[in-house]
C-alpha cells in the first residue's frame, strides 16, 4: 500500500526528526525549571536563551525581543489586547476582513469587553486576490488608531501581504504596526527592520516545529501589558514556567527554515506550478483563489466550477485514497459547509465560498507524491462528480500561477 500524502501543512506541519533529536533531552534528563538558580536550572536557562537568539535570527530581531508564547494564537492576544491596555488613547484597531480568527475574535473581545472600554475595531476590505489596498490603510490612519495588524500570508488563500509599505505607511503615522506571520514565517524572508513591524506572532507548529509554542516579537522599546500574570517570566509580558523541550524545539526548527529557506521555496513553488499546470488541463473547470503570484511558495487553493457542494465528498474520496488536503482553514467553520469568510470578504457569492480546495506542501514532500497526488485527484473528483452538471462558462484558471 502506498504511504499516505500529507498536503496540509497550513494546518500544521510533522515534526522534523532534527528538531525532535534536539529537544530529547529536555524530555528527559535535562528537566529543570529556567528560574531555578542551581545546575540543572541554568541547564534550562541557557537551553531557552539559545532558542530565543535562534528564533531571533529567523526574523533578524534581537534575541531580547522575542517573547515565548503558548501559542500563535496567544502572541496575537497578547499583541492586540497587551497594546490596546497599553496605550494611553481609547482603542482603536485597524485590521483587515480576512485574518485569522485569532485576530479577528480578539478584535471582537476588545469591542465587546471591558478589557479597554470604547475600543473600537476597523476591518479593511480586500480585493478579489485577497490583498488590503494602502488607500484604505490611510483613509482608516485618519481616525485616531492604537495599532494596525495586518496577517503577512493567508491561511486560506496563500496571499502575500505588502507588509512593508503597509507597515511603513502606518509608521509615518506614528501607529504601532503587528503582523501575524504565522503562514508566511520559515516560508518566506523575514527581516523586522525591513519590513517596519513592530509586533510579529510565530508559531512552531507551522515549520517543523512540535506544537504549544509560539513568540512574539516585541520591537525595543514598544510598551505592552500582560494578559498572562503570575511569576514574572518572559519579561512579565507572558509568566508560567517556561515549556523548555518547546522552546528548544521551536529554536531547532527556526534555525533549519532559516537554512533551508531559499532551497524549499523554489522546490515547493515549482510543485505548486506543476499542479496548478496539471489541474487546468485534467480539470478544466478549476478555478484559482488568491492572488497568482503574490502567494506562499507551497499553497494553492482552488475551486471547481458547477462542483462547490461537492467539496466536502471531495476530501473524504482523497482522504479515502490516502490525500489529505483540506477546505480552508483547520478552524474555520468550511468543514461544516459554511461559506468560507474570507473568500466572501473577498468578494465571491456563496456558492463560490463554500467550494475552496486547499493543497499546502511542506519539507517532505517529494516529486513522487505530486505526481500521484495528479492522478489521484481526477479520480476522485469523477467519483464524486460523475453525472453532475457543469457549467462550460471561461474561468479564470490556474495556469497564472507563477514561481515566486
Ligand atoms: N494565525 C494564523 C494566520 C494561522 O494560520 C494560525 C493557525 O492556523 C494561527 C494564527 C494560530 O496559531 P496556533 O495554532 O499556534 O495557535
Amino acid at each position: 500500500m502506498n504511504p499516505r500524502i500529507y498536503f496540509d501543512h497550513s494546518a500544521t506541519t510533522p515534526l522534523d526528526p532534527r528538531v525532535l533529536a534536539a529537544m530529547g533531552p529536555f524530555l528527559g534528563g535535562a528537566f529543570g525549571n529556567p528560574s531555578s538558580l542551581h545546575h540543572e536550572g541554568r541547564v534550562a536557562r541557557e537551553a531557552v536563551e539559545d532558542a530565543r537568539a535562534q528564533v531571533a535570527a529567523l526574523i533578524g530581531a534581537e534575541p531580547e525581543e522575542i517573547i515565548f508564547t503558548g501559542s500563535g494564537t496567544e502572541a496575537d492576544n497578547l499583541a492586540l489586547i497587551g497594546a490596546v491596555r497599553a496605550s494611553g488613547r481609547s482603542g482603536h484597531i485597524v485590521t483587515s476582513s480576512i485574518e485569522h480568527a485569532a485576530i479577528l475574535e480578539t478584535c471582537r473581545f476588545l469591542a465587546a469587553s471591558g478589557a479597554k472600554p470604547g475600543t473600537r475595531i476597523t476591518h479593511l476590505p480586500v480585493d478579489a486576490d485577497g490583498l488590503v489596498g494602502p488607500e484604505s490603510l490611510l483613509r482608516a490612519l485618519q481616525s485616531n488608531v492604537t495599532l494596525v495588524s495586518i496577517m503577512a500570508a493567508n491561511n486560506v488563500v496563500g496571499t502575500l501581504q505588502p507588509i512593508e509599505e503597509l507597515a511603513h505607511l502606518t509608521k509615518l503615522h506614528g501607529v504601532l504596526f503587528h503582523t501575524d506571520a504565522v503562514q508566511a514565517a520559515g516560508k518566506i524572508p523575514l527581516d523586522v527592520n525591513r519590513l517596519h513591524v513592530d509586533l510579529l506572532s510565530l508559531s512552531a507548529h507551522k515549520l517543523h516545529g512540535p506544537k504549544g509554542i509560539g513568540a512574539l516579537y516585541v520591537r525595543k522599546g514598544v510598551c505592552l501589558s500582560p494578559v498572562v500574570f503570575g511569576g514574572g517570566q518572559e519579561r512579565g509580558l507572558r509568566s508560567a514556567t517556561e515549556n523548555v523541550a518547546g522552546i528548544v524545539g521551536f529554536g531547532a526548527a527556526a534555525v533549519l527554515a532559516r537554512e533551508e529557506l531559499t532551497g524549499e521555496a523554489a522546490r515547493l513553488a515549482q510543485f505548486r506550478t506543476r499542479i496548478a499546470r496539471e489541474l487546468t488541463r485534467t480539470l478544466p473547470h478549476s478555478y484559482l483563489f488568491g492572488h497568482p503570484v503574490q502567494r506562499l511558495p507551497g499553497h494553492l487553493s482552488f475551486g471547481l466550477r458547477g462542483e462547490e457542494r461537492e467539496v466536502g465528498k471531495i476530501l473524504a474520496a482523497l482522504d479515502a485514497a490516502g490525500v489529505a488536503v483540506s477546505a480552508g482553514s483547520a478552524c474555520s467553520a468550511n468543514h461544516t459547509g459554511e461559506p468560507s469568510g474570507v473568500l466572501l470578504a473577498m468578494g465571491y457569492d456563496e456558492e463560490r465560498a463554500r467550494g475552496l480546495l486547499r493543497l499546502s506542501l511542506g519539507r517532505f514532500n517529494t516529486q513522487q507524491e505530486v505526481d500521484r497526488f495528479l492522478q489521484i485527484l481526477p479520480q476522485a473528483v469523477a467519483s464524486v462528480t460523475r453525472g453532475a452538471a457543469r457549467t462550460h462558462e471561461r474561468v479564470p484558471d490556474l495556469s497564472a500561477v507563477a514561481l515566486a
